[in-house]
């Protein structure tokens, strides 16, 4: 049995039975004999049930919104905000699919046309992490589904109830059990998925565990994505506007308690105007609600997963061991039960310190003082990962200039800890490899097939 806790309280949730290597087996072939038909019966159809399911969910919101800060700790605003954003991203992906993932005629003259077609891939494993699991679940199985994919879903082991909400949702609205299948467990029934009869493998989480996924299904030529973790950058130049960076910076920092993919985990801030920037964060950061997740006012949640603390701790001992000064936060919560960091502000920092280096995935920020755009960029592409990069500035040609050399997927003039389902959603390096989102982000769950087509 999986037991699940609630990390704001420690307090027990709820049990639920493990999928056992026997049932990943069975469900996986039942799968398998399932796709053909759900493939066979046309997209028009696919997207009248995946419309249902957007229904099915925006009449669900508080509920959904309710199981999701009782398992993960996310403050409930942000829940809500996470179940309705996924709404314009299905509305997206419907609105894009027949010209997408359509067969498009490419060319006739007269004798022979030329079709491009798209073919599902067949049967693929979706492996997900616990922090937006609306948003990267979202992102797979809706354009999977609408193109003729059957979906073997491993929702984390730390947002299992949600997974078993959105797999309850898709039933409902008219997805077969066996095209979409939620299978319950942690690393082990993911490890146990890769060795089924798979066409591909779609993963959302670490790059611990994205490189334990790509050395187990490399050598079978499946198709396989991964979107990783990041230690994404943003530079503040002189020329910014300093309360308003500042305030969107925190924001893109703490949103989620900091455990976004996307969250600002590196500010650099030029040095004439670093120390009105850094009090303005400070004072930004510091006028934020820790608390019950449950509650309205709450802007910091709880840490979902235990073992994070640790790392937060020894990232904050490490920088200060080698001279960063604290400027709040920084320790652990004692006072209640569950998991609780406070938000925490590092300056005087450098890249010889983990906080600069390693993905915290936490409450916790460093900002350094840098002379100018030249040792920004240096800076910003010091690191394994390339999720997304920003600049602030007021000179768009100077915020272009650099983020067009910044090695990351997504860049951000003046925002920050943004994702839109119009554009593509990608890593460059250890933060991962393919996308999703985007008209790209339903191709991407189909194969083409060159269709030669010559009247007799
Ligand atoms: P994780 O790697 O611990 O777990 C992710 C999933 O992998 C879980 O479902 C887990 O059960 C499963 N898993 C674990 N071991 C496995 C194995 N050996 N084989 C198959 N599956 C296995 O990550 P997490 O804590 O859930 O998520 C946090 C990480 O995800 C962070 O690094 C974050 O940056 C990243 N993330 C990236 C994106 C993105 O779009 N790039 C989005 C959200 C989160």
């Amino acid at each position: 049995m999986l037991k699940i806790h609630n990390p704001a309280t420690g307090a027990p949730l709820a049990e639920v039975p493990e999928a056992t290597p026997a049932i990943v087996c069975e469900r996986a072939a039942a799968a398998r004999a399932a796709q053909p038909a759900w493939a066979a019966l046309g997209l028009r159809e696919r997207m009248e049930i995946l419309q249902r399911f957007r229904v099915a969910l925006a009449s669900e919101v508080e509920a959904l919104a309710a199981t999701l800060t009782a398992e993960v700790g996310k403050p409930i605003r942000q829940s809500r905000n996470e179940v309705n954003g996924l709404l314009p991203r299905i509305d997206f992906f419907l609105a894009q699919a027949e010209a997408s993932i359509g067969a498009q005629q490419l060319h006739d003259d007269g004798s022979t046309r030329e079709v491009l077609g798209f073919d599902p891939l067949g049967v693929v494993v979706n492996i997900s992490a616990w922090n937006y699991p609306y948003f990267v679940g979202g992102n797979v199985f809706v354009p999977a589904l609408l193109a003729g994919n059957a979906v073997l879903y491993k929702p984390s082991e730390f947002s299992t109830l949600t997974g078993l909400h959105i797999a309850r949702l898709l039933h409902e609205s008219g997805v077969p059990l066996d095209v979409f299948v939620p299978l319950v467990g942690g690393g082990a029934v993911g490890a146990a998925l890769l060795e089924q009869r798979i066409d591909g493998v779609f993963f959302t989480g670490s790059h611990a565990t994205g490189q334990r996924i790509a050395a187990a299904v490399g050598p079978r030529f499946i198709k396989l994505q991964l979107e990783l973790g990041g230690k994404d950058p943003t530079y503040v130049a002189d020329d910014a506007d300093v309360k308003a960076a500042a305030e969107s910076l925190a924001d893109g920092a703490m949103y989620n308690t900091g455990q976004s993919c996307c969250s600002v985990e590196r500010i650099y801030v030029h040095e004439r105007i670093h120390d009105a920037f850094v009090a303005a964060f400070v004072d930004t950061v510091n006028g934020f609600v820790i608390g019950d997740p449950a509650s309205e006012d709450t802007y910091i949640g709880a840490i979902a997963r235990a073992p994070q603390i640790a790392v937060l701790e020894a990232q904050v001992a490490d920088a200060r061991a080698k001279g960063a000064e604290l400027l709040t936060g920084g320790r652990r919560l004692t006072d209640r039960p569950g998991n609780w960091f406070e938000p925490t502000v590092l300056s005087r920092v450098d890249h010889t310190m983990d906080v600069m280096r390693e993905e915290s995935f936490g409450p916790i920020i460093g900002i350094q003082k840098v002379s100018g755009d030249a040792e920004a960029l240096a800076l910003m592409n010091d690191t394994r990962y390339g999720l997304t990069a920003g600049v602030f500035t007021k000179d768009e040609a100077r915020a272009t200039a650099i983020l067009s050399k910044v090695n990351a997927g997504t860049v951000y003039w003046n925002c920050c800890d943004r994702v839109s389902p119009r554009l593509p959603w990608s890593g460059h390096g250890d933060s991962g490899v393919g996308l999703t989102l985007s008209t790209l982000g339903l191709q991407t769950f189909t194969r083409p097939r060159a269709w030669h087509l010559r009247r007799p």
